[in-house]
Protein backbone atom coordinates (compact mmCIF):
# COMPACT_ATOMS: atom_id res chain seq x y z
CA UNK A 1 0.00 0.00 0.00
CA UNK A 2 1.20 3.32 -0.89
CA UNK A 3 0.07 6.78 0.77
CA UNK A 4 0.39 9.49 -2.44
CA UNK A 5 1.39 12.80 -1.56
CA UNK A 6 0.63 14.91 -4.85
CA UNK A 7 -3.10 16.20 -4.39
CA UNK A 8 -5.51 16.76 -1.80
CA UNK A 9 -7.07 13.15 -2.04
CA UNK A 10 -3.98 11.45 -0.65
CA UNK A 11 -4.78 8.17 -2.09
CA UNK A 12 -4.15 4.89 -0.38
CA UNK A 13 -3.50 3.07 -3.15
CA UNK A 14 -2.94 -0.92 -2.74
CA UNK A 15 0.26 -2.03 -4.53
CA UNK A 16 0.27 -2.44 -8.27
CA UNK A 17 -2.57 -0.95 -8.79
CA UNK A 18 -3.81 2.90 -9.94
CA UNK A 19 -4.62 5.91 -8.26
CA UNK A 20 -7.73 7.77 -8.88
CA UNK A 21 -6.16 10.07 -11.51
CA UNK A 22 -5.19 6.66 -13.40
CA UNK A 23 -1.38 8.35 -13.57
CA UNK A 24 0.42 6.90 -10.44
CA UNK A 25 0.92 3.62 -9.60
CA UNK A 26 1.85 2.01 -6.25
CA UNK A 27 5.42 0.54 -6.53
CA UNK A 28 7.41 -1.27 -3.98
CA UNK A 29 5.10 0.96 -0.75
CA UNK A 30 5.88 4.42 -2.81
CA UNK A 31 3.59 6.24 -5.38
CA UNK A 32 5.23 7.12 -8.83
CA UNK A 33 3.96 8.32 -12.35
CA UNK A 34 2.80 5.56 -14.35
CA UNK A 35 2.48 7.83 -16.99
CA UNK A 36 5.98 8.39 -16.51
CA UNK A 37 6.96 9.87 -20.37
CA UNK A 38 3.59 8.14 -21.70
CA UNK A 39 2.98 10.97 -24.80
CA UNK A 40 -0.73 10.73 -26.21
CA UNK A 41 -1.06 13.94 -28.17
CA UNK A 42 2.55 16.44 -29.73
CA UNK A 43 1.92 19.26 -31.79
CA UNK A 44 3.88 22.87 -31.91
CA UNK A 45 0.85 25.54 -31.30
CA UNK A 46 0.98 28.75 -31.02
CA UNK A 47 1.68 30.39 -27.49
CA UNK A 48 -1.76 31.87 -27.30
CA UNK A 49 -3.42 28.69 -27.63
CA UNK A 50 -3.00 27.51 -24.19
CA UNK A 51 -4.47 30.39 -23.29
CA UNK A 52 -1.30 32.63 -22.40
CA UNK A 53 -1.78 36.56 -23.93
CA UNK A 54 0.82 38.19 -21.96
CA UNK A 55 4.17 35.40 -22.61
CA UNK A 56 6.30 35.90 -25.72
CA UNK A 57 3.41 36.93 -28.13
CA UNK A 58 3.23 35.49 -31.55
CA UNK A 59 5.68 32.80 -30.00
CA UNK A 60 5.06 28.81 -30.69
CA UNK A 61 5.74 25.84 -28.12
CA UNK A 62 5.70 22.42 -28.66
CA UNK A 63 2.95 20.67 -26.45
CA UNK A 64 2.90 17.46 -24.93
CA UNK A 65 0.15 15.77 -23.43
CA UNK A 66 -0.01 12.07 -21.66
CA UNK A 67 -3.19 10.45 -19.78
CA UNK A 68 -4.87 11.02 -16.49
CA UNK A 69 -6.49 13.38 -14.36
CA UNK A 70 -7.19 14.19 -10.95
CA UNK A 71 -9.88 16.40 -10.72
CA UNK A 72 -13.40 15.00 -12.56
CA UNK A 73 -14.63 17.82 -14.60
CA UNK A 74 -17.90 16.29 -16.11
CA UNK A 75 -17.88 18.91 -19.42
CA UNK A 76 -13.58 17.99 -19.88
CA UNK A 77 -12.87 18.96 -23.69
CA UNK A 78 -9.92 16.14 -23.36
CA UNK A 79 -11.95 13.11 -21.68
CA UNK A 80 -10.32 10.99 -24.29
CA UNK A 81 -6.78 11.27 -22.33
CA UNK A 82 -7.91 12.67 -19.32
CA UNK A 83 -10.59 10.33 -17.59
CA UNK A 84 -12.65 7.94 -19.53
CA UNK A 85 -12.52 4.28 -21.03
CA UNK A 86 -10.34 5.81 -23.81
CA UNK A 87 -8.35 7.31 -21.02
CA UNK A 88 -7.71 3.75 -19.79
CA UNK A 89 -6.73 2.06 -23.14
CA UNK A 90 -4.01 5.17 -23.69
CA UNK A 91 -2.50 3.86 -20.38
CA UNK A 92 -1.96 0.77 -22.33
CA UNK A 93 -0.85 2.43 -25.78
CA UNK A 94 1.04 5.52 -25.62
CA UNK A 95 4.50 5.69 -26.90
CA UNK A 96 7.09 6.47 -24.23
CA UNK A 97 9.68 9.62 -24.97
CA UNK A 98 12.26 10.09 -22.42
CA UNK A 99 13.15 13.75 -21.82
CA UNK A 100 16.15 13.45 -23.53
CA UNK A 101 13.97 12.89 -26.21
CA UNK A 102 11.44 15.21 -25.78
CA UNK A 103 14.19 18.23 -25.16
CA UNK A 104 15.92 17.23 -28.34
CA UNK A 105 12.19 17.94 -30.72
CA UNK A 106 11.80 20.69 -28.88
CA UNK A 107 15.32 21.98 -29.27
CA UNK A 108 15.14 20.93 -33.49
CA UNK A 109 11.73 22.85 -33.57
CA UNK A 110 13.09 26.13 -32.55
CA UNK A 111 13.70 27.28 -35.83
CA UNK A 112 9.86 26.83 -36.71
CA UNK A 113 9.39 29.32 -34.19
CA UNK A 114 9.57 26.99 -31.05
CA UNK A 115 10.49 29.05 -27.44
CA UNK A 116 10.34 25.97 -25.74
CA UNK A 117 8.15 22.84 -23.99
CA UNK A 118 3.91 23.13 -22.71
CA UNK A 119 3.12 20.06 -20.75
CA UNK A 120 -0.65 20.17 -21.38
CA UNK A 121 -3.92 18.49 -22.39
CA UNK A 122 -4.16 15.77 -19.95
CA UNK A 123 -3.17 17.24 -16.32
CA UNK A 124 0.26 17.67 -15.86
CA UNK A 125 0.92 17.53 -12.19
CA UNK A 126 -0.39 13.88 -11.86
CA UNK A 127 3.24 13.28 -13.71
CA UNK A 128 5.10 15.88 -12.04
CA UNK A 129 7.91 13.93 -12.69
CA UNK A 130 8.24 13.77 -16.05
CA UNK A 131 8.13 17.37 -16.56
CA UNK A 132 10.66 17.97 -13.96
CA UNK A 133 13.07 15.91 -15.53
CA UNK A 134 12.58 17.35 -18.93
CA UNK A 135 11.88 21.02 -17.97
CA UNK A 136 15.67 20.67 -16.26
CA UNK A 137 17.13 19.85 -19.96
CA UNK A 138 14.57 22.35 -21.57
CA UNK A 139 15.95 25.79 -19.23
CA UNK A 140 19.47 23.93 -19.83
CA UNK A 141 19.19 24.57 -23.90
CA UNK A 142 17.90 28.20 -23.18
CA UNK A 143 14.30 27.48 -23.96
CA UNK A 144 11.14 27.81 -21.79
CA UNK A 145 8.71 25.77 -20.03
CA UNK A 146 5.40 26.11 -19.69
CA UNK A 147 2.36 24.39 -17.15
CA UNK A 148 -1.53 24.23 -18.45
CA UNK A 149 -2.61 22.77 -14.91
CA UNK A 150 -5.84 22.76 -12.70
CA UNK A 151 -3.56 23.72 -10.11
CA UNK A 152 -4.32 20.58 -7.84
CA UNK A 153 -1.41 19.52 -5.81
CA UNK A 154 0.84 20.15 -2.97
CA UNK A 155 2.86 22.60 -2.82
CA UNK A 156 5.99 20.69 -2.26
CA UNK A 157 5.23 19.45 -5.49
CA UNK A 158 5.25 22.88 -6.88
CA UNK A 159 8.51 23.90 -5.20
CA UNK A 160 10.02 20.72 -7.16
CA UNK A 161 8.66 22.26 -10.38
CA UNK A 162 9.19 25.88 -9.77
CA UNK A 163 13.24 26.20 -10.73
CA UNK A 164 11.92 25.18 -14.24
CA UNK A 165 8.76 26.49 -15.39
CA UNK A 166 8.48 30.30 -16.60
CA UNK A 167 5.05 30.36 -17.11
CA UNK A 168 1.08 28.51 -16.53
CA UNK A 169 -1.99 28.89 -17.06
CA UNK A 170 -3.90 27.80 -14.41
CA UNK A 171 -7.51 27.00 -14.25
CA UNK A 172 -9.53 28.66 -11.45
CA UNK A 173 -12.96 27.01 -12.23
CA UNK A 174 -15.47 29.15 -10.20
CA UNK A 175 -14.75 30.18 -6.99
CA UNK A 176 -17.39 28.51 -4.63
CA UNK A 177 -16.25 24.98 -2.83
CA UNK A 178 -19.30 23.27 -3.96
CA UNK A 179 -18.81 23.57 -7.27
CA UNK A 180 -15.60 22.72 -6.91
CA UNK A 181 -16.17 20.28 -4.66
CA UNK A 182 -19.56 18.82 -6.12
CA UNK A 183 -19.33 19.61 -9.98
CA UNK A 184 -15.96 19.06 -10.45
CA UNK A 185 -14.07 16.47 -7.90
CA UNK A 186 -11.44 19.35 -6.78
CA UNK A 187 -10.59 21.48 -3.58
CA UNK A 188 -10.83 25.14 -4.50
CA UNK A 189 -8.63 25.96 -1.29
CA UNK A 190 -5.69 23.91 -2.27
CA UNK A 191 -5.89 25.71 -5.84
CA UNK A 192 -5.98 28.84 -4.27
CA UNK A 193 -3.00 27.80 -2.46
CA UNK A 194 -1.07 26.36 -5.08
CA UNK A 195 -2.06 30.13 -7.41
CA UNK A 196 -0.56 32.07 -4.53
CA UNK A 197 2.62 30.28 -4.69
CA UNK A 198 3.10 30.17 -8.20
CA UNK A 199 2.66 34.18 -8.93
CA UNK A 200 5.72 34.49 -6.74
CA UNK A 201 7.85 32.51 -9.17
CA UNK A 202 6.48 32.76 -12.90
CA UNK A 203 4.14 34.25 -15.23
CA UNK A 204 0.93 33.57 -14.31
CA UNK A 205 -2.30 33.40 -16.52
CA UNK A 206 -5.63 32.13 -15.25
CA UNK A 207 -8.54 30.54 -16.72
CA UNK A 208 -12.47 30.44 -15.79
CA UNK A 209 -14.63 28.65 -17.82
CA UNK A 210 -18.41 29.96 -17.50
CA UNK A 211 -21.16 27.08 -17.31
CA UNK A 212 -24.28 27.92 -17.37
CA UNK A 213 -26.21 27.56 -14.36
CA UNK A 214 -22.91 26.78 -12.53
CA UNK A 215 -21.14 29.69 -12.21
CA UNK A 216 -21.85 32.51 -14.31
CA UNK A 217 -23.39 35.19 -12.01
CA UNK A 218 -22.20 38.72 -11.71
CA UNK A 219 -21.73 37.98 -7.44
CA UNK A 220 -19.41 35.34 -8.10
CA UNK A 221 -17.19 36.91 -11.01
CA UNK A 222 -16.88 40.06 -8.75
CA UNK A 223 -15.10 37.77 -5.88
CA UNK A 224 -12.79 35.97 -8.33
CA UNK A 225 -12.00 39.21 -9.89
CA UNK A 226 -11.40 40.64 -6.78
CA UNK A 227 -8.98 37.99 -5.51
CA UNK A 228 -6.94 37.83 -8.77
CA UNK A 229 -6.72 41.78 -8.32
CA UNK A 230 -4.84 41.27 -4.90
CA UNK A 231 -2.46 38.58 -6.47
CA UNK A 232 0.83 40.63 -8.19
CA UNK A 233 3.43 39.43 -10.45
CA UNK A 234 7.28 39.95 -9.00
CA UNK A 235 7.18 42.89 -11.15
CA UNK A 236 3.59 44.37 -10.01
CA UNK A 237 1.81 43.65 -13.32
CA UNK A 238 -2.21 42.34 -12.58
CA UNK A 239 -2.28 38.39 -12.97
CA UNK A 240 -4.48 38.18 -16.22
CA UNK A 241 -7.49 36.36 -16.60
CA UNK A 242 -9.30 34.03 -19.07
CA UNK A 243 -12.94 33.93 -19.22
CA UNK A 244 -14.25 31.65 -21.15
CA UNK A 245 -16.64 29.25 -22.88
CA UNK A 246 -18.29 26.68 -22.19
CA UNK A 247 -19.79 24.28 -24.69
CA UNK A 248 -21.72 20.64 -24.02
CA UNK A 249 -19.22 17.82 -24.29
CA UNK A 250 -18.44 14.22 -22.57
CA UNK A 251 -21.28 14.04 -19.47
CA UNK A 252 -22.53 18.08 -19.69
CA UNK A 253 -24.99 17.79 -22.67
CA UNK A 254 -28.14 18.99 -20.47
CA UNK A 255 -27.35 22.52 -21.36
CA UNK A 256 -26.38 24.93 -24.42
CA UNK A 257 -22.93 26.60 -25.40
CA UNK A 258 -22.78 29.52 -22.89
CA UNK A 259 -24.26 32.89 -24.14
CA UNK A 260 -21.23 35.06 -25.82
CA UNK A 261 -23.06 37.96 -24.46
CA UNK A 262 -22.28 36.28 -20.99
CA UNK A 263 -18.64 36.06 -21.60
CA UNK A 264 -18.16 39.37 -22.59
CA UNK A 265 -20.58 40.78 -19.25
CA UNK A 266 -18.65 39.09 -16.97
CA UNK A 267 -15.51 40.04 -18.37
CA UNK A 268 -16.67 43.63 -18.28
CA UNK A 269 -17.63 42.75 -14.60
CA UNK A 270 -13.86 41.23 -13.91
CA UNK A 271 -12.57 44.10 -15.82
CA UNK A 272 -13.79 46.25 -12.62
CA UNK A 273 -10.93 44.66 -10.54
CA UNK A 274 -8.48 43.26 -13.25
CA UNK A 275 -6.38 44.98 -16.57
CA UNK A 276 -6.04 42.10 -18.51
CA UNK A 277 -9.28 40.31 -19.06
CA UNK A 278 -9.72 38.04 -22.47
CA UNK A 279 -12.53 36.23 -23.52
CA UNK A 280 -12.33 33.03 -24.97
CA UNK A 281 -14.19 30.34 -27.28
CA UNK A 282 -16.12 33.05 -28.62
S1 LIG B 1 -2.14 12.52 -7.76
FE1 LIG B 1 -3.49 10.83 -8.32
S2 LIG B 1 -2.88 9.09 -7.02
FE2 LIG B 1 -1.97 10.96 -6.14
S3 LIG B 1 -3.43 11.64 -4.56
FE3 LIG B 1 -3.94 12.75 -6.45
S4 LIG B 1 -5.48 11.48 -7.51
FE4 LIG B 1 -4.53 10.19 -5.93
Amino acid sequence: MAECGVCFRHCRIPEGQLGFCGARIAHNGRSEAYNYGRITSLGLDPIEKKPLARFYPGGRILSAGSFGCNLRCPFCQNYEISWSVQAGAFAQTAETVSPEELADIALAARKRGNIGVAFTYNEPLVGYEFVRDTARLVKAEGMKNVMVTNGTAELAIWEELAPYIDAMNIDLKGFTDDYYRKVLGGDRRQVMDFIEAAVKTCHVELTTLIVPGENDSEEEMRALSDWVSRLKEPDGDDVPLHVSRFFPRFHMRDRQATDVRTIYHLADVARENLEYVYTGNC
